[in-house]
């Protein structure tokens, strides 16, 4: 019966491969469904007489550079593996890894921005580590292409949910257009297979890339329970704050099973990282005094982290490199950092990360010379627009901030925000310096 099924589902894709030239895009996450669809790609584009493999096929995957380093390990040689398998049989293949903009990476808006840990009503992180790298990719590939056609390994075993999105879009042809990217079709070809037959199918047949599916199958019975963290193209995509393989440093759930089956089978780094993420959850806590008890936008309640707070985790990240002798955090990430903290509600001199860059690597990150001429002139002109130097640091600092990115949406709103902290703050200076 699951053969008739397999065999339908290879049929299907030759068909839609000959059928025109739309180019293909195929999300690929490392995990059982995604595998298997990749599989099955590859095995439709062998399939095809040489002459006649014209499409471009785009696979994407994303890596949040906050992945659980076995599996991004794994992703990383199954994806090398790909490229070679491509070349050699000119498939016409092409493999992307994605990874959000150091800006936008978890550390940046941690460390950097003060964002509090992520939990289930505050899930900032998804968009920006996952589903934007991706539709950043699509939008500026579609620039070239009238149409795509994306395929996808969801199944409506896995996820209700999803299913229920996908019966309210628009289909053409057994294809779904894309929530956000109208020029994009869906395809879901493991749709209606369930989980016993994907497995029956990745553990029998080995995979065209070469290597078969026994290690996945580990990963999987090690990490326990829960979901996989399927690639994120929209909105629509089930969290993957319940996943089995999420970042390491996910507090969405209240327990990384991932982590804690890769530490059950020896591998030691997880201990350090999973301490780590215990670490987040008690910066997370409000009544932990790492909060600002003042929110972003002025009103009362549970804000960003404080800016010793923010120090203090950069100090045990820098020290969990150490440990691990793992790479978490880029030099362009902690540049950022020092540039957001220059600009928080109780500013940074502006040499505060690279203090705590020099203690613990011996590195020297700025040229401090520069840094004090720099200093000086902000102070002249401070006096002589009557603000403090502290509100004008924190200005230019997020001129500074958002002039890396495209479009500077949000920086008046920010703007102001800074500077009514600097009313709120003088309007306190001088109530409590009144004779009582
Ligand atoms: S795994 Fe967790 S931390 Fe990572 S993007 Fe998903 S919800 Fe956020």
């Amino acid at each position: 019966m699951s053969e008739n099924k397999f065999q339908e589902i290879k049929d299907n894709l030759r068909e839609l491969y000959l059928k025109d030239e739309r180019p293909w895009l195929v999300g690929f996450s490392g995990g059982k469904d995604s595998t298997m669809v990749a599989a099955m790609v590859f095995e439709t584009v062998l399939s095809v007489p040489k002459e006649q493999r014209n499409k471009e096929v785009h696979f994407v995957c994303t890596d949040t550079r906050v992945e659980i380093p076995a599996i991004v390990e794994a992703i990383e040689s199954t994806l090398a593996r790909m490229r070679k398998c491509s070349i050699e049989n000119d498939l016409k293949i092409e493999v992307h890894l994605l990874r959000p903009p150091a800006e936008q990476s978890f550390w940046a808006n941690i460390i950097g921005r003060g964002y509090p840990p992520p939990n289930r009503t505050f899930r900032w992180c998804t968009q920006r580590l996952k589903i934007d790298p991706v539709n950043r990719f699509v939008e500026t590939r579609l620039g070239r292409w009238s149409e795509a056609i994306l395929h996808l390994g969801a199944r409506r075993a896995e996820s209700a949910s999803r299913a229920q999105t996908l019966a309210g879009r628009e289909s053409r042809n057994g294809l779904t257009r894309h929530a956000d990217l109208p020029r994009v079709w869906v395809s879901n070809p493991i749709e209606h297979l369930s989980t016993e037959e994907v497995w029956a199918w990745l553990l029998q047949y080995p995979n065209p890339w070469g290597g078969d599916n026994r290690a996945l199958y580990k990963l999987y019975a090690n990490a326990g329970g829960g979901g996989e963290c399927p690639i994120h193209i929209d909105t629509s995509t089930p969290s993957c704050g319940n996943s089995r393989f999420g970042c390491w440093t996910c507090t969405v759930v209240e327990r990384d099973k991932a982590s804690e089956g890769l530490l059950a089978t020896g591998d030691e780094r997880m201990e350090h990282l999973l301490s780590f993420r215990e670490t987040l959850l008690e910066f997370r806590e409000p009544s932990n005094g790492h909060r600002d008890m003042r929110r972003m936008n002025g009103n009362d309640g549970p804000g960003p982290l404080k800016i010793e707070a923010r120090r203090e985790l950069l100090k045990r990240l820098l020290k969990l490199q150490e440990e691990t002798n793992l790479t978490l955090i880029s030099d362009e990430e902690l540049l950022l950092i020092q540039k957001f903290w220059k600009a928080a509600r109780d500013p940074d001199d502006g040499r505060g990360v690279a203090r705590i860059v020099n203690k613990q690597k011996g590195l020297v990150m700025t040229n401090l010379k520069e840094v004090n001429r720099l200093r000086d002139l902000q102070e002249q002109v401070a006096q002589e627009k009557q603000i403090s130097v502290e509100t004008l640091r924190r200005l230019l600092a997020k001129v500074e901030e958002y002039s890396e990115y495209e479009r500077p949406r949000g920086l008046q709103d920010d703007m102001l925000n800074i500077l009514r902290d600097d009313l709120a703050q003088q309007s306190l200076a001088e109530s409590s310096s009144k004779p009582l």
